[in-house]
C-alpha cells in the first residue's frame, strides 16, 4: 500500500480547544468549514461535540452536512444563504445564519418562519468583503429587531490584518464596529484565531477559531503551546546515488553539487502538497530534519538523505510535529489554510 497518510490527531484538537476557550473566555465556535480545514468536518465536530458551545461554517450545506450526521450544538453559517428558498433549511435544520447584505435580510423578513430564527448580523467595519457599512448597521438592526420571528441577533464583523505585525487597520476596525454597534443590545463576535490570541479586546461573546484550533500559529510562528492536529507523512520508497553535477527531477531545475543520496518519496502535489515547494524545503526523516531537493512531480517528491541512518522504509515527515506547515506554507509562498485544505488522496487516520 502506498504510504502517505494524513494523520488526524483528535485529541490535540480537543487540547487546542480548550486552550484557545480559556484564552478567549465566554463562547468559542469551532470553525469547521471547508471540511474543517481538510480534517474532516464531521470527525471534528464530533471530537468537539461534548465541549464545543457550537461550530460554523460557511454555507448551509456544510452545515446540513454536520446535523445528518448527528450534530446538534448551534451551527452558525458565516456567508449565510444564497438563495431565500435555502431558508427552508435554515428553519429545518435549526441554523444560525449570517446576514450581511440588504437581499438576504428582506428575504429574511419575507420569509414565513413557523419558528424564531437566531441572526448573525455582519458590519463591514473595513475589510471591505461583506457585511453593512456602519452607518447602515443600525437600520438593518433595527429591521430584524421589529421582526418577531427573529429570536436573537449577535452581531459581528471580520478582520483584515488580525495576523499582521502593524496593528492599525485592526484598531480602526474595532473602532468602527464600536461606534456602529452603539446602543444596539445583544452579543457580539468579532475574534478570529490571530485576534483572539492577540487582541484583547477583540475578544466579546462569541470567538471564532478556526486555524489556531487545528494547532498551527496564525502569525508564522513555530511553536507555542498548540498542537498541530494534522500530520502528513510517507515513507522513502526507492533510493539513488548521484554523482556531482548531475539533474535531478522535471526541469531539470536542481544539480547536486557533491555525491548525494536521493530518497524517493510518495506524495505529491495531486495528494495537495504544495508544488512551489521546492528545493530547500524542510522534510524531517525518521525524525531528523532534512530537505526537499528537485521539483515536487504529481505523485512523488525527492529528499535529500543526509545520514546513512535513512533510506529505503524511512518515515518522511512532510509536517506536522517536526516540520511545521507554516514552514512550508512560506516556502511555498502561501498560507498554511490553503496547504491543509487541499491535501486529499492521503489514506486519513484518525487518532484520539
Ligand atoms: C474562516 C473564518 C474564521 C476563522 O478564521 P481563522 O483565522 O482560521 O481563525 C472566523 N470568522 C469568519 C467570518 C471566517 O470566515
Amino acid at each position: 500500500m502506498r504510504p502517505l497518510v494524513c494523520e488526524i490527531r483528535l485529541n490535540y484538537l480537543r487540547e487546542n480547544y480548550q486552550i484557545l476557550k480559556n484564552i478567549h473566555g465566554n463562547k468559542l465556535l469551532a470553525v469547521v468549514k471547508s471540511n474543517a480545514y481538510g480534517h474532516g468536518a464531521v470527525q471534528c465536530a464530533h471530537a468537539l461535540h461534548d465541549i464545543a458551545d457550537g461550530f460554523a461554517v460557511a454555507f448551509v450545506d456544510e452545515a446540513i452536512e454536520l446535523r445528518e450526521n448527528g450534530i446538534t450544538k448551534p451551527i452558525v453559517v458565516l456567508e449565510g444563504v444564497f438563495q431565500a428558498a435555502e431558508y427552508e433549511a435554515v428553519e429545518r435544520y435549526d441554523l444560525w445564519t449570517a446576514v450581511h447584505q440588504q437581499s438576504q435580510l428582506e428575504e429574511l423578513l419575507a420569509y414565513d418562519w413557523q419558528k424564531p430564527v437566531t441572526v448573525w448580523l455582519k458590519m463591514d467595519s473595513g475589510m471591505h468583503r461583506s457585511g453593512f457599512f456602519p452607518h447602515n448597521y443600525a437600520a438593518a438592526y433595527t429591521a430584524l429587531k421589529q421582526n418577531l420571528k427573529v429570536a436573537k441577533i449577535v452581531k459581528m464583523t471580520h478582520l483584515a490584518c488580525a495576523d499582521d505585525a502593524d496593528r492599525g487597520m485592526t484598531e480602526m476596525q474595532m473602532e468602527a464596529f464600536d461606534l456602529g454597534c452603539e446602543g444596539l443590545a445583544g452579543e457580539e463576535s468579532v475574534a478570529n484565531s490571530a485576534a483572539m490570541l492577540d487582541y484583547a479586546e477583540t475578544r466579546r461573546d462569541w470567538g471564532r477559531a478556526g486555524l489556531a484550533l487545528y494547532g498551527i500559529d496564525p502569525f508564522g510562528k513555530l511553536s507555542g503551546s498548540l498542537k498541530p492536529v494534522m500530520r502528513l507523512s510517507s515513507k522513502v520508497f526507492a533510493e539513488r546515488v548521484l554523482q556531482p553535477h548531475e539533474p535531478i527531477g522535471y526541469g531539470a531545475s536542481f544539480y547536486t553539487k557533491r555525491s548525494t543520496r536521493v530518497g524517493l518519496v510518495a506524495g505529491g502535489y495531486a495528494d495537495g502538497y504544495p508544488r512551489r515547494a521546492g528545493t530547500d524545503t524542510p522534510v524531517a526523516l525518521n525524525g531528523v530534519r532534512s530537505r526537499l531537493i528537485g521539483r515536487i512531480s504529481m505523485d512523488m517528491l525527492t529528499v535529500e538523505l543526509n545520514s546513512s541512518q535513512v533510506g529505503v522504509g524511512t518515515e518522511v515527515e512532510l509536517f506536522g510535529d517536526m516540520v511545521n506547515v507554516n514552514e512550508v506554507a512560506h516556502a511555498a509562498g502561501t498560507i498554511p489554510y490553503e496547504i491543509l485544505c487541499n491535501i486529499k488522496r492521503a489514506k486519513r487516520v484518525y487518532l484520539r
